[in-house]
């Protein structure tokens, strides 16, 4: 009989705010499939819920705090998953951040400060954390992280989010060709809209949901457990040809014209 499919597989989860985050899916489902699991949290706010969820999954995982704009903190990150594991073979990297203003009306008006808020909590992180804990990936690996269709086209109200996520996109690529020859796989996996606390904070998210269902080849919305499908894919070695793509877990709606 075939083993887990991630059974003895080191994997860091950043991105779990409550029980609605897509990091938290993802995470149910690397528990289920054999994943020593760690996980991160953004800062005190979030560090009991986040614990009591942990507890009921995996008691046993480790829980650090990092928020991604310290580099002190991504520095004692990195120290303490080095600290309790010698080896890791994945990350899920599920975050990202603009301020409410700059996620509504026109992209023409963002101002400096959020462009740059943006892009360094959604895009930079990733080159950040990756930068400090590749070395521990000594016998090759994946990570992955979480993008959205705003980044190739227009989505109204996503502004500098969608700019964020081209960012995201690219270091995805720059990444996998860096590290592709020690034999990690960088990707990133493409969501369709789901409500989560981040999803809140564009504006007329819910308006933007209506008739997207018809639109849909798979004629319905994808929830959070259905992304967690390909992130396992792309974190298992069923993937291990897999490196630097985009993966669109979105019934389909990305190929769609009119
Ligand atoms: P969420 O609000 O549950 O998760 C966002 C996470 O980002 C939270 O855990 C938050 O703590 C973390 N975060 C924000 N700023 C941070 C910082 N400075 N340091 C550390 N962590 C920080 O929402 P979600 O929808 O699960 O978002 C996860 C990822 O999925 C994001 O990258 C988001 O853009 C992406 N995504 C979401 C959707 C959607 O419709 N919800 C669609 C496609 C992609």
């Amino acid at each position: 009989m075939m083993g887990k499919l991630l059974a003895d597989k080191n994997i860091l989860v950043m991105g779990v705010a409550n029980k609605r985050s897509i990091a938290w899916a993802i995470a149910v489902a690397l528990k289920e499939a054999g994943a020593n699991l760690a996980f991160t949290y953004q800062g005190e706010r979030f560090k009991d819920k986040v614990a009591k969820l942990v507890e009921g999954l995996a008691p046993e995982a480790p829980l650090f705090p990092c928020d991604v704009s310290s580099e002190t903190e991504l520095n004692s990150l990195a120290e303490s998953v080095g600290n309790r594991w010698s080896t890791m073979h994945g990350l899920v990297h599920s975050l990202a951040f603009a301020k409410r203003e700059e996620l509504t009306g026109m992209f023409t008006d963002t101002s400096r400060e959020g462009f740059l808020l943006a892009q360094e909590i959604s895009a930079y992180s990733l080159v950040a954390i990756t930068q400090r804990l590749h070395h521990l990936f000594k016998e090759g690996g994946s990570i992955i992280t979480l993008t959205f269709l705003g980044s190739q086209r227009v989505v109204p109200n996503y502004n500098v989010m969608g700019v964020a996520k081209a960012s995201l996109e690219a270091s995805v690529r720059y990444l996998a060709s860096d590290l592709g020859p020690k034999g990690i796989r960088v990707n990133a996996l493409s969501a369709g809209p789901i409500k989560t606390v981040s999803a809140k904070g564009v504006s007329d998210f819910n308006r933007m949901l209506d008739g997207m269902e018809e639109k849909t080849p798979l004629r319905r919305l994808v929830p959070a457990e259905e992304v967690a499908g390909p992130a396992l894919f792309l974190l298992s070695d069923l993937a291990t040809a897999v490196t630097g793509d985009i993966l669109y877990a979105d019934g389909g709606y990305h190929i769609m014209g009119v």
